[in-house]
C-alpha cells in the first residue's frame, strides 16, 4: 500500500467524483467525502494508477472493493446522520466503512474473510479513524449484543433478506441491500416502520460478489 497522497492523486479523484455527479449522485456531503478519501490507500499498488477509475477492483480472496458509483450509490441510499448506530456486512478494503464514519456515522462492520478482516482493521488504525469497529464475523447473523442499528448496509450480493439482519433494525432504521441471483442484484431499502412491519423500495441492477455463510480463515 501506499500512504502518499500527491497533487496527481487529488486531480484524479476530482475528475472521479464529477463523473459520479454526472451519473446521478446528488449528496454532495457524500461526494465531499470521496473526493477528500484517497481509494488508492485501499488497494494493492499495482492496481494505484487505476484506482481512481469508476471500477472494481480485486482485493485478495476473490473479492473487491466495489466500485465508486456503487459506494456512493449505496451510501446516498443509506441516508446517513451524524452519530447513526451502522452496521455494516462485508468490510472488503474497508473503503466504504471509512466513508461512512467520514459522514459521522459509528461503523460496526463485519468481514468473513481473516486476511482481508486483518488488512482492514490495519489500514483503519493506520488512518486513525475511531468511530469504526470491525469483526471476524458471519454477517448473516449480524452483531445481535449491539442491536439494534439505526442503519444496516450489505456489501455482498444475498439471494434473500437475512431474517436475522431486519430485526436487528431499530424502529424507524433502514437496511439497503443487493438481492437477486449470482449475475445480478437488485438493490433494496426496507424501512423498519414498526416492530413488525417493514417496507420496501426497489432500485436499480448491480452486481456484487456473493454473500457467503461462514469464517474463512485463510
Ligand atoms: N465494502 C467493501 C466491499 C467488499 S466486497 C469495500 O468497501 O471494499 C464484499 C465483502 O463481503 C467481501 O469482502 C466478502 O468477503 C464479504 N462477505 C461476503 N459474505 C459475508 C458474510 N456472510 N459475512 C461477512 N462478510 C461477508
Amino acid at each position: 500500500m501506499n500512504l502518499k497522497d500527491t497533487y496527481r492523486h487529488k486531480g484524479l479523484r476530482r475528475k472521479l467524483i464529477a463523473s459520479i455527479r454526472e451519473k446521478g449522485i446528488t449528496d454532495e456531503r457524500i461526494l465531499q467525502v470521496m473526493e477528500t478519501l484517497p481509494r488508492h490507500f485501499f488497494l494493492d499498488k499495482a492496481f494505484e494508477e487505476l484506482a481512481y477509475e469508476d471500477r472494481a477492483f480485486p482485493i485478495g480472496n476473490e473479492q473487491t472493493i466495489s466500485q465508486p458509483f456503487t459506494v456512493a450509490y449505496q451510501t446516498q441510499l443509506l441516508n446517513v446522520k451524524k452519530r447513526d448506530k451502522i452496521l455494516e456486512i462485508g468490510t472488503g478494503s474497508g473503503y466504504q466503512a471509512v466513508v461512512l464514519a467520514m459522514l459521522g456515522g459509528r461503523v460496526h462492520s463485519l468481514e468473513r474473510q481473516e486476511s482481508l478482516y486483518h488488512r482492514a482493521k490495519k489500514m483503519i488504525e493506520l488512518l486513525q479513524i475511531n468511530n469504526i469497529r470491525v469483526y471476524l464475523r458471519d454477517g448473516f447473523r449480524g452483531l445481535p449484543e449491539l442491536a439494534p442499528f439505526d442503519k444496516i448496509l450489505v456489501t455482498a450480493g444475498a439471494s434473500d433478506v437475512p431474517e436475522n439482519l431486519k430485526e436487528q433494525l431499530a424502529v424507524g432504521g433502514l437496511m439497503v441491500i443487493p438481492v437477486g441471483p449470482r449475475e445480478v442484484q437488485k438493490m433494496l431499502r426496507i424501512t423498519k416502520v414498526s416492530e413488525k412491519k417493514y417496507e420496501t423500495e426497489t432500485f436499480g441492477n448491480f452486481r456484487f460478489v456473493p454473500f457467503l455463510k461462514g469464517i474463512n480463515r485463510s
